[in-house]
């Protein structure tokens, strides 16, 4: 195999060398081909000027990419010790550009504290705490947030999950959320062969791009009326609602939606018009 372009030493090199053994607990699955992490990186840009937020760099391969891709800066979130060590020589590759922060993603604040140009979330995310890394991003306040791109890696049941569309088995909670803030889509695939250890299933890239013109709603109650309608996604919306403590058919009714209709059925504007039927008998209340 060819020398990297970038002169740093092959991720197997740096794995080895810094004993960086993958974890289950930590969610590792290592990418190696320098390949895939451009052509990810490559999806994600381009990048000159973009400052990216990148969860979980690990050894280092996508960082990388991101690096030689153009990126202004990589600040890069990364709570396992061994790979701190190994991130410092790409570090010094590259002076300037990348800051490594060990911790938590779940408990740092992301946002960066100077502004200056984009900001992009691009990441082969931990499976364990994927979805909700994406839900604190999806709820950010304000809105428009302080990203204009996400461009993640889930396991293909979750990016499905994300880009449904209404009347399937995947929309879901996460769907609506997804479809109310962004416009989402998934990018490609990725085979389990492409990460070491392989996983047990594809994985692919999703992009979500925020919309600036959000429907407004009060997002806590949308949340509210998501949870009920899809609580229960095989009953009517008539029975299903009664967890919101209202009465649901003034609610249906206010909102334009049959009182038989399923949860699974309701377009995002649906839920929006529903949360704002709420929030109007909750003030009139
Ligand atoms: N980006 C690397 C790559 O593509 O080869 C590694 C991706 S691996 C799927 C997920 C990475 O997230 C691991 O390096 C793991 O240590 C890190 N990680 C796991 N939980 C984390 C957390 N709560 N906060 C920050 N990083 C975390």
């Amino acid at each position: 195999m060819s020398d990297p372009p970038d002169g740093l030493p092959p991720l197997r090199e740096v794995i080895a060398r810094h004993g960086l053994a993958a974890k289950k607990s930590l969610g590792q699955n290592f990418l190696l081909d320098l390949n895939l992490t451009g052509r990810i990186a490559r999806a994600a840009g381009p990048l000159d000027g973009v400052t990216v937020i990148e969860i979980g760099p690990g050894p280092g391969g996508l960082t990388r990419a991101l690096l030689a891709e153009g990126a202004r800066k990589v600040i890069a979130v990364e709570r396992d010790e061994r790979a701190i060590v190994a991130l410092d020589e790409i570090a010094q590759r590259y002076p300037g550009r990348l800051d490594v922060i060990a911790g938590d993603a779940l408990a740092v604040d992301l946002r960066p504290s100077t502004l200056a140009g984009p900001v992009r979330v691009v990441a082969n995310l931990p499976y364990n705490i994927a979805t909700p890394l994406l839900v604190s991003w999806l709820t950010a306040e304000p809105w428009p947030p302080w990203f204009d791109r996400l461009v993640l890696m889930f396991q293909r049941e979750v990016a499905e999950r994300i880009v449904a569309p209404p009347g399937g088995k995947q929309y879901g909670r996460l769907s609506v959320l997804a479809g109310w803030r962004a416009r989402a889509k998934i990018l490609f695939d990725v085979h389990p062969s492409a990460f070491v250890p392989p996983p047990k299933v594809t994985s692919s890239i999703v992009e979500l791009v925020p919309r600036p013109d959000v429907l407004p709603c009060e997002r806590p109650l949308l949340e509210r009326v998501t949870a009920a309608a899809f609580g229960q996604r095989r009953k009517m919306l008539r029975q299903s609602l009664k967890s919101l403590n209202a009465d649901p058919l003034p609610l249906l009714a206010a909102a334009g939606i049959e009182p038989t209709r399923r949860a699974e059925e309701i377009p995002v504007e649906g839920f929006v018009a529903l949360t704002r039927a709420l929030q109007a008998a909750k003030i009139g209340s």
